[in-house]
């Protein structure tokens, strides 16, 4: 099957046509990506009403692209899938009245999908990952500890009940007075940095339900540049460095229960299950670092796929499509909404269509 996707829930308009084989193995046809980033740089994070005028303006040609790209016309494709949710409702209106629009002139299947949905099966895609396994998905929208136990399949495990780990990052750069976005800013300026000098929070550490709060953290930053102030540019980079490394131990703790308790129920289906990391901060060397020894330590084999794929993109919508074709779930008729909020559990996922 092969399948056009649209992705446009938060700041990037992307596009990609993908086929699947009758084995699983899948081919990236066409793979484009419009990041809107220098528009929100000024604002310091995504401004909704700019977001949603970008994807206007961007969503066909970008779509006309991939179909250029890949040679394949629009009437030998077998289906389209479109993200549905969660996100900006504004963008997600218009990819997903793109496709559903396409999908009605050309006769083809609609299949409304889950952003998360994407991320998580993405895996699949880039490194023929098995289920059940972990994913750790942790972005500029979303924190979340994810059981993968099939397409449709999924239980949340712990996520977080403040800030996401991306917008924390991007948060205590700017009020460092770093630019945006400030993930790579954050991990740059700790290079420089001792991580030691000041002493800052590790949120959740030790508590046995599994999930994240990162906006003490990001205060406790604030907190210590106020006493410190004015800043020097070691300064700056001895609370990068505290920061991350905080960031970095508690992920350790967070995650290292996950693994436990995917052993302790049981759910190994393989000698090695996946740890698959998804999201723009899965880019973070640190961050890295400590997952994959975590990994190596409790025998699980740590997953990332190619950074392209781990922040926004359409490869993983029409992924998730193909996907929920092969696994038999039944196209979307074109009455399924948009929505903001849709969190990635199996009740809600078989909700689809009936509204909130
Ligand atoms: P969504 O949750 O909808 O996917 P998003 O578009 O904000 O939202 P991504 O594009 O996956 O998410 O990731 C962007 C985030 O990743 C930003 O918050 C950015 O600061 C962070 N990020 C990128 N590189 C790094 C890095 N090297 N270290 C830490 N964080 C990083
Ligand atoms: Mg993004
Ligand atoms: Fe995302």
């Amino acid at each position: 099957s092969v399948f056009l996707g649209i992705e446009s829930s938060c700041d990037e308009t992307a596009a990609a046509i993908v086929a699947r084989d009758a084995d699983g193995r899948g081919e990236i046809l066409a793979d484009v990506v419009l990041s809107q980033m220098e528009e929100h740089a000024a604002f310091g994070g995504v401004v909704p009403e700019i977001a949603a005028r970008a994807h206007v303006e961007a969503t066909d040609r970008l779509i006309a692209e991939a179909l250029e790209q890949s040679g394949i016309s629009l009437s030998e494709l077998d289906g389209i899938a479109a993200t549905i949710g969660p996100g900006l409702i504004g963008g997600l209106i218009v990819g997903a009245m793109s496709g559903k629009a396409m999908a009605y002139a050309a006769n083809k299947p609609f299949y409304g999908v889950n952003h998360l949905e994407g991320h998580a099966l993405t895996a699949r895609l880039t490194n023929g990952v098995q289920f059940p396994f972990l994913m750790l998905l942790v972005s500029g929208g979303h924190t979340q500890i994810v059981l993968v136990k099939g397409v449709g399949e999924y239980e949340r495990w712990g996520t977080t009940i403040d800030d996401a780990l991306g917008e924390a990052f991007d948060k205590t750069a700017k009020l460092l007075g770093l630019g945006y976005p400030g993930g790579p800013q954050v991990e740059a300026a700790a290079k420089a940095g001792d991580p030691k000098r000041i002493a800052l929070p590790r949120p959740m550490k030790g508590e046995a339900r599994l999930d994240f709060s990162f906006s003490g953290l990001k205060t406790a930053v604030r907190q210590a540049a106020q006493n410190l102030a004015p800043l020097s540019e070691q300064d700056v980079a001895d609370l990068c460095a505290a920061f991350q490394l905080a960031v970095a131990e508690t992920l350790r703790d967070r995650v290292g229960r996950s693994l436990a308790r995917f052993r302790a129920e049981g759910l190994a289906a393989e000698d090695r299950p996946a740890l698959v990391v998804a999201g723009g901060v899965a880019a973070n060397s640190a961050i890295r670092a400590v997952l994959t020894s975590l990994c190596e330590n409790q025998g699980f084999a740590f997953v990332a796929p190619p950074f392209r794929l781990c922040t926004d993109n359409a490869v993983m919508i029409a992924w998730a499509g193909l996907e929920r074709e092969a696994a038999g779930f039944p196209a979307d008729g074109f009455e399924v909404p948009v929505r903001s909020r849709w969190p990635l559990d199996a009740k809600a996922t078989a909700l689809i269509g009936s509204g909130r």
